[in-house]
């Protein structure tokens, strides 16, 4: 079932994603060759508590961080380690949640590290471009699979691997309540309404659609090995504009 949010379960929200915002503020600034997942772990980590919220991800279905990291080839879901460090050239997405007042932000960006190769500039635009596609779909009266829709013709104009086994979601009270939102279209004719609120966060690749989950259990990589980049914001749907939930506040 899909929740409206209520106008004090909104305010709550918005705190959160503004937490998870100086997260990713943070990130923009550290995120340079030499450093290791786990640093940035710890880093957001302090920004959090920092900030009196709950890292929604650290013990999520077990879970053992507070962000995930994953560089190039690796999709979602990358595990933070002391051994993985940063070199020039890299792209590496970091997702964050922040639980505050119990409810949930979710967002993540692709960083690069250093200077990066054409290619891999190319994939960074063309996942954020189809993120804001998506968003602009995010109205009462639209359907699912307008987002879904516009997302898709992002990717496929850059003529991009679309990730078909993960997909947006609706976020609230926990991180993942209904709906599931496809990258694709899919025909889902399900109604947006206001007071929704949903991640949008496609996840494209330089190559191929195809992935699989590594011996961990939790990384997933692209089969061809090639980069892979993930942006995510969570989105309030209102009669008028979506409202982007994951921002900084004034
Ligand atoms: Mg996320
Ligand atoms: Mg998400």
């Amino acid at each position: 079932m899909i929740t409206r949010k209520s106008r004090d379960e909104i305010k709550r929200m918005r705190h959160a994603g503004h937490i998870v915002a100086l997260v990713h503020k943070k990130m923009r600034e550290v995120v340079e060759p030499g450093i290791s997942t786990k640093e940035l772990d710890a880093i957001a980590m302090e920004v959090i508590k920092e900030n009196k919220a709950i890292p929604t991800f650290l013990g999520y279905n077990g879970f053992p961080a507070c962000i995930c990291t994953s560089i190039n080839e690796k999709v979602v879901h990358g595990i933070p380690n002391e051994k993985e460090i940063l070199k020039e050239g890299d792209i590496i997405a970091v997702d964050v949640g922040a639980t505050y007042g119990g409810m949930v932000g979710d967002s993540a960006w692709s960083y690069a590290v250093g200077s990066i190769s054409e290619d891999k500039k190319r994939l960074m635009r063309a996942t954020e471009e189809a993120l804001y596609a998506g968003i602009a779909k995010m109205k009462a009266g639209n359907t699912l699979d307008d987002i879904s829709g516009a997302v898709e013709d992002v990717a496929k104009s850059y003529n991009m691997g679309i990730v078909r086994q993960y997909g947006g979601h609706g976020v609230g009270h926990s991180m993942h309540e209904d709906p599931f939102l496809f990258n694709y279209r899919v025909g889902d004719k399900t109604l947006i309404k206001s007071g929704y609120v949903i991640a949008i966060e496609p996840m494209l690749n330089l190559g191929g659609d195809e992935v699989f989950v590594e011996d961990d259990n939790w990384g997933v990589v692209t089969k061809d090995k090639m980069p892979s980049a993930h942006f995510e914001h969570t989105v309030l749907a209102t009669d008028d504009e979506p409202i982007l939930m994951t921002t900084l506040m004034e």
